[in-house]
């Protein structure tokens, strides 16, 4: 019983302080809630400053969808930047506006969102057509759970082309004399087309008629050595020597009279004295009534590219010259050999005319350089196409150096009978120079064995081309190196017989039949 009363006692000593807890938890979640309340509107009214932070400020702003490239929102003053209403500039994507290529635009737009871009330069297009120079500032932003890019747009074209002025400036600053330069800096007139006239190096001026200047630029009255005011609306008569004046009064008056533009090059005298080349333009504006009202000439100097076109000129014939020559004895080599050697082929073949070749062979010239040196070797070579050169006489006859020891004479229109004279002529020429050659050749002088073919390109000695040809010149020469050097074996059709023959240095060798190719 006791203990009855004392449960129960307890029990509501429980349940009431379990009513305690319970209000105050009741109390304190009122008061979050309250606090909640409160946070939700500070959130909407952050929410709305934001926003109207966006839309009335004076920065030009867009949301971009990355993915699409279309535009979400934009503010006031970007309506007012590109010129379009709201409805339609939000119905737009970036790339109808910008200049750069929908592909970059989208890889630059996924770098921004990367926020691995910052800024991006563009060109824009306002609904009027201009375009404007812009910078981009760019940062990826979330927007209703989507993650899309703020751009804040600005203007830089003023700056851009303040840019463009300077650089213009600086440039032609670099192209001018110190005198227009000095002038430019003063003045700061750049952009104006008579200051641009005033100050480029092209001398520029106007005839009011053939005897009579209009306004002149700088660079004329600083070639005249004058003043512009000087020159300006007076007779050349003023400006020029008498016969100078003629001279130029000579020309307009062609002009004025041809009703056309002129242009000529002419040495002129400037006002040092100094004559330089000018290359003229004159060209003749006309009234309304067809007749020429004034001449607009310019003149530029090109004496300095006149001076090294010709020191050019001369540089390449000195090079092609070389490239043609023997370094060592000066005669034609083997390159300008094969040159003249296929020209004439054709040239004969085309007439039907017969063309001989001649191949002169130094005899036993490795021993002449083993026993007297390899210095008087090339002193030999030298004096050995020397005489070479004394035995022919023709124009179009042509000696060169073919090789080491070798050489080639080659004869157009030339016949058996010629090639054979040339080639002893050759021989004998070489013998009688009388160059010790003690130690190898038994006739202890510098010797040749010479080869030699006459031919109608196309048909006679040694087939039909020019190769077969020289191959058998080749045949001719290894014959008479065979048979004891210091001669000749020449190969051709003989003007008798019509054969081919074999004409050698042994007179009493006679004609003999040799096969077409050997
Ligand atoms: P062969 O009578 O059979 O023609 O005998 P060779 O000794 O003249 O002929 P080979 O072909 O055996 O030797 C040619 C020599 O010509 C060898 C080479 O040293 C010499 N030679 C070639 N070119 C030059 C040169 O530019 N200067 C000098 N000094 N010698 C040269
Ligand atoms: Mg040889
Ligand atoms: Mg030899």
């Amino acid at each position: 019983m006791f203990q009855n009363h004392s449960d129960r006692t307890g029990q509501v000593m429980k349940l009431k302080q379990l009513s305690k807890e319970i209000e105050s938890l009741r109390r304190k979640n009122s008061v979050l809630m309250r606090k909640n309340c409160e946070m939700k509107k500070d959130l909407t009214e952050s929410k709305k400053n934001s926003l109207s932070l966006f839309r009335s400020n004076e920065t030009v702003k867009m949301f971009i969808d990355p993915c699409s490239g279309a535009i979400i929102d934009s503010n006031q003053a970007c309506f007012r930047f590109y010129g379009y209403s709201r409805d339609d500039f939000l119905k737009m994507h970036l790339s109808e506006i910008s200049l750069f290529p929908e592909k970059q635009l989208r890889n630059d737009l996924f770098r921004a969102k990367k926020g691995w871009l910052h800024e991006l330069k563009d060109k824009h297009r306002l609904a009027n057509g201009e375009m404007r120079d812009v910078a981009l500032k760019v940062s990826p932003v979330q927007y209703n759970r989507k993650s899309i890019i703020f751009v804040v747009v600005e203007d830089r074209s003023q700056l851009k082309r303040a840019e463009d002025l300077l650089s213009y400036q600086i440039e032609q600053q670099q192209l001018m004399p110190d005198y227009v330069r000095s002038e430019v800096v003063l003045r700061s007139k750049s952009c104006e087309l008579g200051a641009l006239l005033n100050n480029i190096q092209v001398q520029i001026w106007c005839l009011q008629d053939e005897g009579t200047y209009g306004q002149v630029n700088a660079a004329h009255a600083a070639f005249l050595g004058y003043e512009r005011h000087q020159v300006e609306y007076q007779s050349l008569h003023v400006v020029f020597s008498r016969e100078r004046a003629r001279q130029n009064i000579a020309k307009n008056r062609e002009i004025f009279a041809q009703k056309s533009r002129k242009s000529y090059e002419q040495w002129s005298e400037n006002g040092q004295g100094q004559e330089r080349l000018l290359r003229f333009i004159k060209t003749p504006l006309f009234d309304a009534d067809g007749n020429v009202e004034f001449v607009v000439c310019s003149a530029e100097d090109i004496t300095k590219q006149k001076l090294a076109e010709e020191a050019l000129h001369k540089t390449n014939r000195l090079l092609k010259i070389k490239s043609n020559q023997d370094g060592l004895t000066g005669i034609s080599n083997r390159r300008c050999f094969e040159e003249a050697f296929s020209r004439e082929w054709r040239r004969c073949k085309r007439s039907a005319l017969q063309i001989a070749l001649v191949l002169v062979d130094i005899d036993h010239f490795k021993a002449f350089n083993d026993q007297y040196g390899h210095q008087a070797g090339d002193k030999c070579l030298k004096q050995v196409a020397c005489a070479l050169k004394q035995s022919v006489h023709r124009s179009a006859d042509f000696v060169a150096r073919y090789g080491g020891e070798e050489f080639a004479i080659l004869l157009p229109e030339t016949g058996l009978e010629g090639a054979v004279n040339v080639a002893e002529k050759a021989r004998m020429n070489v013998a009688s120079l009388q160059i010790p050659h003690k130690f190898g050749n038994p006739e202890e002088v510098v010797t040749v064995s010479v080869g030699a073919a006459v031919t109608l390109p196309g048909t006679g000695v040694g087939g039909s081309s020019g190769y077969s040809f020289l191959a058998a010149v080749d045949r001719a020469l290894y014959r008479a190196k065979d048979k004891g050097r210091n001669r000749i074996e020449c190969v051709g059709l003989d003007a008798n017989s019509g054969l081919n023959v074999n004409r050698g240095s042994d007179p009493q060798i006679p004609c003999e039949q040799v096969p077409l190719a050997g």
